[in-house]
């Protein structure tokens, strides 16, 4: 039996979409402004495909417009490039988002540090990353916004809590650090090389795993009543022969212990798209020097 919490990043990340679709709706009548975000998709990954069809879907459920530019696989680097920057001289276009993995003889970092910061709704530009760290306006990737939300869903005043983030990717890890920083936390951010990373973890009022080790975090290394944000999404063969998905936090015996809890799926993973899409509204609206509801 579970005690803690569960927190519903279904139900949560529908209630972002809503207030997207309200800025959208404000933008339109005060400014004429219509946020629209352009998806690139070069080769025929079939999960992209499925990403790229439900953001394309989201984006104009929530009122913007919605521009899907489909490559074949071998498109040279310099037509993408081309693309791009076709993109950043777009004035109806406010959000580029390049879908990953490219194809293997394009250089992925060369193609995202081509787009305009400001369209730049993904965060992973380098100006992004400045910006974010000294607490400039910036656009910040959408699964680190995602899991603060969630958190604050349960803690609203983050400040001075001991939150420590297992992970130091530069897409989920540190990028979740920056954003608890900014709440006033205290941050710890553990690694592959941590030591005695269950103590760590046991300090934490907010523990938030991004690994990608399944069911890592265990029932015994949380402080009871701490808040669980579990980012892990990985598969892993299930009893009936078939697979399932699992988080990095061992589920059952975290929730014995916590306060409240992300599941896997429907925690955090919803919240992804709903957050690209408050980026592309927060685009529109920086870059026609209108005040964001969401910067
Ligand atoms: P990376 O592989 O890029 O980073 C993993 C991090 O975990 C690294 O910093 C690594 O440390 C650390 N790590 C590895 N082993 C250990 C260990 N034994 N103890 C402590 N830390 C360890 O992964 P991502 O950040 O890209 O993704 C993390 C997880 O989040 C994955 O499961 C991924 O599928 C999921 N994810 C989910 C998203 C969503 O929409 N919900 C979006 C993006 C990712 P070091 O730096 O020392 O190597």
């Amino acid at each position: 039996m579970s005690e803690a919490k569960v927190i519903d990043g279904k139900a949560i990340a529908a209630t972002v979409r809503a207030d997207v679709a309200a800025e959208v709706k404000r933008l339109q009548a005060s400014h004429g402004l219509t946020p629209g975000l352009a998806v690139v998709l070069v080769g025929e990954d079939p999960a992209s495909k499925v990403y790229v069809k439900n953001k394309a879907a989201q984006t104009v459920e929530c009122g913007m417009n919605s521009w899907e530019h489909k490559l074949p696989a071998e498109t040279p680097e310099a037509d993408v490039l081309a693309l791009v920057q076709k993109l950043n001289n777009d004035p109806a276009c406010h959000g580029i988002l390049v879908q990953l993995p490219l194809p293997k003889h394009i250089n992925s970092e060369k193609v995202l540090n081509s787009i305009n910061p400001d369209k730049d709704v993904d965060g992973f530009h380098p100006v992004n990353v400045g910006r974010l760290w000294i607490g400039e306006n910036a656009l910040v990737p959408c699964t680190p916004t995602g899991s603060v939300i969630l958190a604050k869903t349960v803690m609203p005043d983050l400040k001075g809590a001991n939150a420590v983030v297992i992970g130091r990717s530069n897409i989920v890890g540190k990028p979740v650090a920056a954003l608890l920083l900014r709440e006033h936390c205290t941050v710890t951010i553990a690694h592959s090389r941590t030591k005695n990373i269950e103590d760590v973890v046991r300090a934490a009022d907010l523990v938030v795993a991004a690994v990608g080790i399944p069911e890592m975090v265990k029932g015994s290394w949380i402080k009871p009543g701490a808040v669980v944000i579990d980012v892990g999404i990985n598969r892993v063969p299930a009893e009936n022969g078939k697979t399932k998905l699992v988080g990095d936090v061992a589920y059952e015996e975290c929730a014995k212990v916590a306060g409240a809890i992300t599941p896997v799926p429907g925690g955090v993973g919803p919240m992804t798209i709903a957050c690209l899409l408050r980026n592309t509204a927060q685009a529109a609206a920086m870059q026609a020097g209108v005040k964001s509801a969401f910067a």
